[in-house]
């Protein structure tokens, strides 16, 4: 729980934040959507776009698998279940199905030897796709012919957004966000009121539209509408540093209910305000919330192309962690035993690993790692949305318990993680399980080893705080 000087709680411990979230959640199955379409448009429709997503890369992967196997034992909800469906060939069967007798060279083969897709196909492919792959790119890493199965299984996420099959929870989320432009409520309002906030409770400024700002920082809707802690400790630190930083009314909000849904256009729509603001003010770094998703909704976009933009994009702990090796920050020890979750799309999938450790030993952490790590780590289940779905509950629970083991291997006292998913997904596997790990945020972390009343700029290198 943050606290100011005189150590009185600012806001509720996280744990109270993800109690009122679980009962919001809830009530998203209520408010979602009927299809309006007739069967055969939605059909057409799935098949549509997974034409429209085959490249090259694509093409190749439905074409090369050699049915091996050696990614069945690599994902976590196979792992944790037994059940062969869940291996990640069986998530690509009806892609494959569609490239056959749309786009292969044979396509006039198996137009006669199989039956056309159904919409019921498409109904069981829901699971497949949605509650059983967090698109945590494991199994990438063991498949000798280098099949990217969360690729293709996100091309047929955005299949089922036009067949209007996207899972309830999801498909209300993308509705406020391309409607509302908001997630969970939080609007520029709820930004400006958690500031004011933050400045009457604990006496911290956040600069607010800055025209101009040499890093432009985003925040997420668990940091307005709940866990008022993690802006609360990104103010902190990004002020210790004396950093020219600023959040933007224009565009704060790093989730992205278009890539997590498979609705590309949304993706893209959502990017372009946050793109527009950082050119406008001049912005060298964006900083992103620790937010997972986030990450690659942004880095990838496909809006952007590959092509240049006149700022850098990071992620919170990517961007602590090289701020920790410049000498930015002056952190007291943190006391205790921990480990390190690393989210899957940051790390596997973005490569950052060394940074968040350069901050923990930047406060001289005891850090023991998972017997599997970085690149190998195992997702806590509740990845690319799956924390918001009921119909994943079985699949979730039953996976975090090869990331509980994990944890229980390393005698950690606490698991630090940066991405308020996994947060969420930890504190509730925590709840489940009455597990005795206590669940740490790693800005918020950081906001409290700060060295108080030391500034910034030219203090010395933190010794082994450099990878
Ligand atoms: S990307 Fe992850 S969750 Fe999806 S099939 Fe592969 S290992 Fe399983
Ligand atoms: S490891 Fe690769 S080639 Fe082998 S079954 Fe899995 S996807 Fe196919």
């Amino acid at each position: 729980m943050s606290t100011v000087a005189a150590d009185v709680p600012v806001f509720p411990a996280f744990e109270q934040v993800f109690q009122g979230f679980a009962g919001q959640i809830k009530q998203l199955r209520e408010m979602a959507p009927e299809p309006r379409l007739s069967d055969e448009v939605r059909v057409q429709r799935a098949i549509d776009t997974l034409i429209a997503e085959t490249n090259a890369d694509e093409a190749v992967w439905l074409e090369s698998c050699i049915r091996c196997g050696q990614c069945t034992n690599a994902c976590h909800y196979f792992q944790a279940t037994g059940e062969t469906k869940y291996a990640p060939m069986r998530k690509m069967s009806l892609y494959r199905k569609v490239y056959q007798r749309e786009l292969g060279p044979f396509r006039w083969w198996y137009r006669l030897v199989t039956s056309p897709v159904k919409l019921k196909d498409l109904e069981d492919l829901q699971e497949l796709v949605y509650d059983s792959c967090s698109e945590c790119g494991r199994c990438a890493m063991v498949c000798p012919m280098g099949i990217d199965t969360a690729t293709l299984v996100h091309h047929q996420r955005s299949a089922l957004v036009a067949a209007e099959l996207v899972p309830a929870e999801l498909a209300v989320m993308r509705m406020e966000q391309k409607h509302q432009g908001t997630v969970f409520g939080a609007s520029a309002d709820a930004l400006h009121k958690m500031i004011d906030t933050i400045r009457a409770k604990a006496g911290i400024e956040i600069p607010l539209d800055k025209p101009k700002a040499e890093v432009m920082v985003l925040s997420s809707a668990v940091d307005l509408v709940g866990n008022g802690n993690g802006l609360l400790a990104t103010a902190k630190v990004m002020n210790h540093m004396g950093v020219d930083w600023t959040v933007c009314s224009s565009a704060f909000e790093s989730a992205n209910f278009g890539l997590l849904s498979g609705d590309m256009r949304l993706w893209a729509k959502l990017v372009h305000p946050i793109v527009q603001t950082a050119e406008r003010i001049g912005a060298k770094t964006l900083v992103i919330a620790e937010c997972g998703h986030a990450y690659p909704a942004l880095r990838w976009n496909p809006m952007l192309k590959g092509g240049e933009l006149p700022f850098e994009m990071m992620y919170m702990s990517e961007y602590l962690g090289r701020q920790a090796r410049a000498g930015k920050l002056r952190l007291r020890q943190l006391k205790g035993r921990i480990t390190y979750h690393d989210p899957c799309k940051t790390g596997r999938r973005g490569g950052a690993f060394e940074e968040p450790r350069a901050l923990l030993k930047a406060m001289s952490a005891d850090l023991v790692e998972m017997p599997a790590n970085k690149e190998y780590n195992w997702c806590c289940g509740g990845g690319a949305g799956i924390f918001l779905l009921e119909s994943a509950t079985r699949l979730r629970d039953e996976s975090f318990k090869i990331k509980m083991q994990q944890v229980n291997a390393t005698g950690a006292d606490a698991v630090v993680v940066s991405c308020a998913s996994c947060r969420l997904n930890f504190e509730s596997g925590r709840f489940k399980n009455h597990w005795d790990k206590r669940v740490e945020s790693l800005v918020e972390l950081v906001a409290d080893h700060l060295v108080e009343g030391d500034r910034v700029g030219s203090v010395t290198p933190i010794q082994g705080a450099a990878a």
